[in-house]
């Protein structure tokens, strides 16, 4: 048997056990130190435009900040987008506040900017206007931002950016992660770039950033003695593994280029097969960094479905997910209100993600090309 092939799994680049040994030999070995401020001011002169970027132990701990940050508590409405991952929608429910799930559009798969104004009109006609707005750019995919980012202006609501899957994405010429009033990005082990573990929380303004590092290290307030006026969270990065986020930010650019060639080496191998679209920018303002390359399979035409797919690539040692369950078909999330027409729904009865590591090699790539083909011509 090969060995396994895996959607995406953690690529070094080289660099980065230098900056966990000066960790270790200045005894650095502790939640702060050298290697967090370093990669904070790595990432911040990668996303540009002054942004000021707070390291922490996850995007979740990112997304729970960005909401205690924009005001949201207890009996507060949040729109999220419903096709993303659970960690998107989770801290809603950890401030005690209640998630409004909105529908995707076609060409991103992301939030429907229609289906956000309608759930914000129908929110605020039954007495409550929603405190803050998730957008997520799936897979990587830019969001549609021009038209979401003037929904949440109209109506003068906070906009977080969950940026978690595209680092290294650009839409209109600014890198994702810029857009919201926060941004979050992730560094677990099967992002674009990783730190075994780890997120940052992307802020406009150095007192933000001040602000989120206070709550991120347990709200102490100055003296010589412990004393709080708030509740605190511990949530900062380890300089360890600021040391791997340093290192991988050496080889960024390199990753998005690999990824893209992945997309690239799909849709060469399903440009003549009918029944398989594979997902693309829908124009040249958008630029994916195809952290995961996702197909479509329309079993009229193909003659099989995506599930019979998946099971053979399985067979093969071969890893593939369907796209996410969007978070309203979800179990602990079906309660909640939802604005929408199907479209994530439909997305999830025939999208697959396919292996899109940039540590593919051409040897995986033409085994996984060799299943594939000998599976449609059968
Ligand atoms: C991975 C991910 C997160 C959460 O990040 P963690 O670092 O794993 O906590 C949030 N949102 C999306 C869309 C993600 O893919």
């Amino acid at each position: 048997m090969n060995n396994k092939i895996w959607l995406s799994s953690p690529h070094m680049g080289g660099e980065e056990q230098k900056y966990i040994h000066e960790a270790f030999n200045t005894n650095w070995v502790a939640p702060l130190g050298p290697n967090v401020n370093g990669f904070e001011q790595d990432l911040e002169s990668y996303l540009e435009l002054n942004t000021k970027v707070a390291c922490l132990s996850s995007g979740t701990a990112a997304l729970h900040l960005a909401l205690i940050m924009s005001g949201v508590s207890a009996g507060d409405q949040v729109i999220c987008q419903s096709m993303t991952f659970s960690a998107s929608a989770n801290p809603i429910v950890y401030q005690g506040a209640t998630p409004i799930f909105v529908d995707s559009e076609p060409d991103t798969w992301n939030m429907s900017p229609e289906f956000l104004e309608e759930a914000i009109k129908d929110r605020m006609s039954k007495g409550k206007k929603p405190k803050a707005i998730i957008v997520v750019h799936l897979y990587g995919m830019p969001t549609k931002m021009d038209e979401i980012i003037a929904v949440a202006q109209k109506y003068g609501i906070t906009l977080i950016e969950d940026a978690a899957e595209a680092l290294g994405s650009v839409y209109n010429d600014q890198k994702c992660g810029t857009f919201g009033d926060f941004g979050i990005l992730s560094f677990n082990g099967n992002k674009i770039i990783t730190t075994s573990g780890g997120g940052a929380l992307v802020c406009k303004t150095e007192k933000d950033k001040a602000k989120t590092v206070f709550l991120a290290t347990q709200a102490r307030d100055e003296g010589p003695h412990y004393q709080h006026s708030e509740i605190g969270y511990n949530y900062r990065m380890s300089n360890v593994l600021a040391g791997i986020g340093r290192g991988q930010m050496e080889v960024l650019d390199k990753y998005v280029a690999l990824r893209r060639q992945n997309n690239q080496f799909y849709k060469e191998l399903f440009k003549d097969i009918k029944g398989i679209t594979v997902f693309k920018e829908p124009t040249e303002d958008y630029f994916s960094n195809h952290w995961l390359t996702c197909i479509l399979v329309n079993k009229e035409k193909a003659g099989f479905d995506r599930e019979d797919l998946r099971l053979e690539l399985l067979k093969n040692n071969i890893e593939s997910r369907p796209l996410w369950k969007p978070m309203h078909l979800q179990p602990v999330f079906e309660s909640y209100p939802y604005y929408g027409d199907k479209v994530s729904e439909n997305l999830f009865k025939k999208g697959l993600c396919l292996p899109s590591g940039s540590n593919l090699s051409s040897k995986d790539k033409a085994f996984i090309r060799k299943t594939i083909l000998d599976f449609i011509n059968h």
